[in-house]
This record gives C-alpha cells, structure tokens and sequence, in this order.
C-alpha cells in the first residue's frame, strides 16, 4: 500500500497563510495551578477567506482570537499574522502592528463614550497616522457612509442603537485599512434582523478582499462563511471529521480527531484493493479518491469521486467485512485522509446512536448502488 505519513508543507515566507498559528498552548496561571486553554492548536486562514470559529462558552474562543490580534501571548508555538511573527513583537511595537494589520470588533463594541462617533473612527488614524489629518477626517465620513451612518458622526455614541454602535465600532475596525477584521461575537447582542445586516455587511468586505474571522454562537450564520473551526476544550476539531459525522457532539468530534490518524497518498496510487479485508474507516480530508467496481464481463468502472468531507469503509463496517470495491487517489493529485480502524469507530458510535444510524443508512445507500453498479439486483 501506497501510505507516507503526513508531512508538513515547507515553511516559505511567500506562500505563508495570511493567518498560521502553529501548535499553539495558551496557559492561565490560576490559584490552583495552570489552567490549558489551549492545546496544540494548528490553524491556517488564506487571503480573503470568511472563516466562523464556534464552540461552547469556555471553549476558547476569545483566547484564540486574543493570540492572532497579540492581545494575549501563547506560552508555546507561534502566531503569524500577514507575515510577522505576532509571538516575538514586544508591547511597543504591538500596537502599532495592530493598528496597521488588524481591525478588531467586540461584542460589547467598546467605543470611546466621551466623544463623537466620527472621532472615534478618527481614533485607530491618529494613533497609527498612516494618513493626513484632513485624509483622516474624510476617510471616516467615507467609512461612515459604507456602514449607514454618516448622519449621525456628531453624536455621541450612547445616542445610537446596539446595532448602530457595532456598525460604528466596523467602520472604526476599517480605519487603517487593515486586510484582516477580528470579531469576536459581534452580532452576540443584536436581535436577528440588525445581526443580518451586520453579516451582509461582513460579506461585502469580504468580497471586497478582507480576511474576515468572527466568533459566533449562530450556527445558521456560521454555515454562511466559507469555512468553520470547531473548538472544543481548547483544541481544535478536523472540519471534515465535523463535516463527515455532524451529529457526534463537540467533545466527540474532539475525540475522533484525536484518534484519527491522517494518511497521505501520491496521484493514481491505489489505497484499498477490492476483496482484501476491511478494518478502518476513512474521511477524505485533500484531493479525491475514486471507487472503482468491477463487473461481470465489463471492464471496472469509476462509480463515484469521493472529495474532502467525504467516507469510504462505513459499508464494511456494517457489512461483510471484506472491500466491495477499490479506492483509489485519483489522477489529479495527491490524497490526503483519516483513517479511524473498526475497533476506534465502535468506540465512538457507541456514544452517539444517531451517528451510529446515519452512517448504517449510508452504509446501506452505498450497499445498494454497489450491487447495482456490478449489475446484481438487491
Ligand atoms: P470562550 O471565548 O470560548 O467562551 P475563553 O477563551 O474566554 O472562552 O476562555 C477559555 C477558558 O480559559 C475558560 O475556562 C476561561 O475561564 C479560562 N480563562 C480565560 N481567561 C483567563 C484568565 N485570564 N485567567 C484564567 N483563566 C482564564
Ligand atoms: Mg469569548
């Protein structure tokens, strides 16, 4: 069999994601002793992507938002944000790098109540004066004008609604023009209709090439950006074990990414033969893998492509425990995906009844297409 062990990419600066935390530990130090926050945390966001980070009150969360804006230090591992290295900047030259790579949004929307809307969005400019002072002034109306609310600039912010301050507190995250925005729960205390408004407001920045990462409890307006981290007790779920069995609960994701096991594959190479003993389940998490059958006096024949998200091994789990068909790493490119062996998966089914029924039914969708791909009637 065609298995390497999973290595990971070359570290060059150029092709560096935009966000790349590597196996990041965040302790508290607490009055009965360290407190793990967060364990071994890999994540990486590409330019211009919408990325969701959900999880239990607890999780995290904030702590892993608080490493990419430098608010917080990791005790181990690094935090690179648009190619500096967050973890190694001291606190005088933090916040200027904040001012110019980051705009942050709160749930609480934290603006300044003593002064005008418009000079809170002026503040991030005359802190980072990356413009002129008249530049400042009409940038702000600008900014202003893109989140509605050029009219009310002279107020003070408690004139305004929750939803008007968080949109105040966006055109303040946009001041500098920073690539990234930072927010944490930002519609968490807007009712639905002014949340929405927000979310679009998000999308179009996204469009318009923000890298855009919001911590959110709505897990409707989660499945609406481009991608979602799962965090649970202060690490990080495979998004394709999530997407693969979305009804294990957060702790049991944890667990079957824990115990999965990430196997890497070259183009073409085959990785189960038909009629060979089954023992593991697999989740494509890279590339795709084609199931080959064979039929009667036919040649094989590609049945189906299986892309990240996707399983192949649940229908001999539940079937004779012998492969029904090939898998294959397709022409296109490499492969990469988890494998999680029988004994590991009862395990984890035996949790979560549910889980164990939606994977029988697929199991039995694919039994039936089986048989009647090589042309025998179920
Ligand atoms: P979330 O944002 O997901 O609700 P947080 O990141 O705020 O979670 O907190 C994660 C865990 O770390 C929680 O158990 C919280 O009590 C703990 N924690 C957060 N900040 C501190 C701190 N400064 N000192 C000690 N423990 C903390
Ligand atoms: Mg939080």
């Amino acid at each position: 069999m065609a298995i390497s062990f999973f290595k990971p990419k070359a570290e060059t600066v150029e092709n560096r994601p935009i966000i790349d935390l590597r196996n990041v530990d965040k302790f508290y130090k607490t009055a009965v002793g360290d407190y793990h926050a967060l364990t071994d945390v890999e994540l990486q966001i590409q330019a211009g992507e919408f990325v969701s980070i959900i999880g239990k009150s607890g999780s995290g969360k904030t702590t892993l938002l608080n490493m990419i804006t430098g608010i917080d230090r990791p005790s181990n591992g690094e935090v690179w944000v648009n190619n500096t290295a967050v973890h190694g900047l001291n606190e005088n030259r933090m916040a200027r790098w904040r001012g110019k790579n980051l705009g942050v949004v709160f749930q609480f929307f934290q603006l300044l109540p003593m002064i005008s809307v418009i000079e809170n969005v002026m503040l991030p400019m005359d802190f980072c004066r990356m413009y002129s002072l008249p530049e400042r002034r009409r940038r702000a109306t600008e900014l202003l004008e893109l989140v509605e609310l050029a009219d009310h600039a002279h107020k003070l912010p408690t004139a305004l609604s929750g939803g008007q301050q968080q949109r105040v507190a966006i055109a303040r995250a946009l001041a500098n023009d920073p690539p990234i925005i930072i927010a944490d729960e930002p519609t968490g205390n807007l009712d639905s209709k002014t949340a929405e408004s927000m979310f679009v407001l998000f999308n179009d920045l996204v469009a318009k090439g923000k890298t855009i990462i919001i911590v959110t409890h709505d897990s409707a307006m989660a499945k609406r950006t481009h991608r979602t981290a799962l965090i649970a007790d202060g690490e990080i779920v495979n998004e394709y074990v999530a997407k693969a069995m979305p009804t294990l609960n957060h702790t049991q994701l944890l667990q079957a990414t824990k115990l999965a096991e990430l196997l890497t594959f070259e183009a073409g190479a085959m990785i189960l033969s038909e009629g060979t003993n089954a023992d593991t389940f697999y989740i494509v998490t890279h590339g795709t893998v084609e199931v080959v059958l064979p039929r009667p006096n036919q040649s094989d024949v590609v049945a189906l492509q299986l892309g990240p998200g996707k399983v192949f091994g649940e229908m001999e789990f539940f079937h004779e425990k012998k492969h029904r068909a090939s898998i294959r790493a397709s022409e296109a490119g490499p492969v990469e995906a988890l494998a999680i062996t029988y004994e590991k998966l009862s395990e984890l089914l035996e949790q979560s009844e549910v889980t164990r029924e939606a994977l029988k039914e697929m199991a039995s969708k694919h039994n039936g297409e089986n048989l009647s791909w090589r042309g025998v009637s179920s």
